[in-house]
């Protein structure tokens, strides 16, 4: 690993932050309370900036701004076309502002400078183009019915959408949640993660640049039981998108529930199989399971976080796994070459470390890793436990950090069963050539993803959603519009029932 020596001085971030207030209506503004918080550089555990602290009565301003400009206009009463042109200035606007945005976004979350400047920003960029070209190719049908009607659907805008998103994609998160809600005409009010605020304010001040009427899409920094509670209780909040914990995610519906039934799409943790079957080249399979598992320091709810491997190859694997794993280079995410950075924060990081603990306690082989690294920060060992039995909290619940977890398998029928004892079903990884075999494995694995001979391949237009405890509805794609368009049926009586 990276000497502690090189993380005790970290490199200065090549930004400044500009915007540190709530954006309501078009504007930047103080909260009511006048309350700011601090956001973390996970390098150090420094303060970065304090940023306004919504609560109850900013949510109320932003929802009454989301409101008017979804009720009055202009957005969804304007031409597609218009709206189309709005989002493709915002996502040329952002690419030209590529490094610095990627800059803040690393400075915030401790994810590899490298990472966000040359997959997520770009990534972000590609989202709002693929949602710009659906918002004029939204449209309803004409039904034959049983009488003398003329049957037409409206596809229409939902209203209002209070959209909850979480700290270690803050840009993706962003653009898979407002891209689809602004497309099909809908205003947002976004409540962003309170460790990772400040990338989600640069883009929006872009977006009006970009043409974006004043209270289209409001941003609420702010925690989650004030800001984001007050948000899913309000009565004028039609519709709720999360993406967080499976126990929160609990929360958001129950709110829903006990305010006005708005409806909510709910992506959540997971604990995703990956499995390399008796035909793998070992070489091939440890790259793959370890990019699957360690990717983002492991802090994606579809990490390949059950790393199943076949009785035949296991031992190679193991030998090879562990190998990978100690030459993981971690260090400063501003260090090109990095390929992991520090944990989100203090609660996760010691989170993660009792993770380990019990991995130990419970009688897995801790093969490597185990502690942090350096003294000042968030830095993990890349870890891997081998002997890891079904049982195993490690093997039960999610880490969010680097820590492998391995496990035997025999046969195919074992391995699904195995694999879909969990109560998560988000993805699945599959490493086999054989044909067949990996024919059974898409077919009978209960998750929303399947990557067979690849991970984590994440683009605009494949959907992404959970089975089971990991969620509900479909984000990206064609399917993500459903989330926020609702259906009106037209019946016309004919007059002349002949025509
Ligand atoms: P994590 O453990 O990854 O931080 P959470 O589910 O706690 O996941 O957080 C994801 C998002 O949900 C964050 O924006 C957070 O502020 C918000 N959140 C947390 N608790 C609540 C709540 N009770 N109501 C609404 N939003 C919440």
């Amino acid at each position: 690993y990276s000497t502690a020596a090189a993380l005790e001085d970290p490199i200065k971030p090549p930004v400044n932050v500009e915007y540190n207030k709530l954006l309501i209506n078009g504007q930047f503004v103080d909260a009511a309370s006048g309350k700011t918080f601090p956001t973390l550089d996970p390098r150090t555990g420094e303060i970065i900036t304090h940023v306004a602290e919504g609560e109850a009565e900013d949510i109320n301003r932003a929802v009454a701004a989301a409101r008017k400009a979804f009720d009055e206009g202009p957005w969804p009463k304007m031409t597609a076309y218009e709206r189309t042109k709005i989002i493709l200035r915002f996502a040329d606007l952002v690419e030209k502002h590529n490094d610095e945005i990627a800059a803040l976004e690393t400075w915030d979350n401790g994810k590899l400078y490298e990472q966000s400047a040359e997959i997520e920003v770009p990534m972000f960029v590609r989202l709002f183009r693929y949602y710009a070209g659906w918002a004029d190719k939204i449209h309803g049908l004409t039904i034959p019915a049983d009488g003398p009607q003329h049957v037409q659907t409206l596809h229409e805008p939902i209203g209002v959408a209070g959209q909850i998103i979480p700290w270690n994609f803050p840009l993706l998160m962003f653009a898979w949640k407002v891209g689809p809600a602004l497309a099909s005409g809908n205003t947002v009010v976004l409540k962003t993660a309170e460790q990772t605020p400040l990338s989600a304010l640069h883009v929006a001040k872009l977006f009006h640049e970009a043409g974006l009427p004043p209270g289209v899409l409001n941003i609420v920094s702010g925690f989650g039981p004030t800001a984001g509670a007050a948000l899913c209780s309000h009565m004028d909040v039609d519709k709720l998108a999360f993406t967080g914990s499976t126990e929160t995610g609990k929360v958001i519906l129950e709110l829903s529930a006990k305010s006005n039934l708005k409806p909510v799409t709910l992506e959540l943790g997971g604990k995703s199989p990956f499995i390399v079957c008796e035909d793998a080249d070992v070489d091939q399979a440890v790259e793959l399971a370890h990019y699957a598992l360690f990717f983002n320091q492991g802090q994606c709810c579809c990490a390949g976080s059950r790393t199943f491997v076949h009785e035949k190859v296991y031992d190679e694997f193991l030998e090879k796994a562990k190998a990978r794993a100690l030459k993981r280079t971690v260090g400063d995410p501003f260090r090109p070459g990095m390929e992991q950075g520090p944990q989100i924060d203090a609660e996760q990081f010691e989170k993660i470390l009792k993770y380990i603990r019990s991995g130990t306690d419970s009688g897995a082989t801790l093969e490597t890793g185990g502690d942090r690294v350096g003294a000042k920060g968030y830095y993990i060992q890349p870890t891997v436990f081998s002997d890891v039995k079904d049982d195993m909290l490690i093997a039960k619940d999610e880490i969010f950090g680097p820590v492998q977890t391995v496990l035997k398998f025999k046969d195919l029928d074992e391995v699904i069963r195995r694999a879909n004892a969990s109560r998560y079903g988000l993805a699945a990884g599959v490493f086999t050539h054989n044909l067949d075999t990996a024919n059974t494995l898409m077919r009978a694995l209960r998750v929303g993803t399947v990557w067979i001979n690849c991970f984590d391949t994440f683009d605009a237009t494949i959907p992404f959603g959970g089975y089971k405890m990991s969620g509900q509805g479909r984000e990206k794609g064609e399917y993500s519009l459903k989330n926020y368009l609702q259906v009106k049926a037209v019946v016309t009586q004919l007059k002349n029932p002949a025509w």
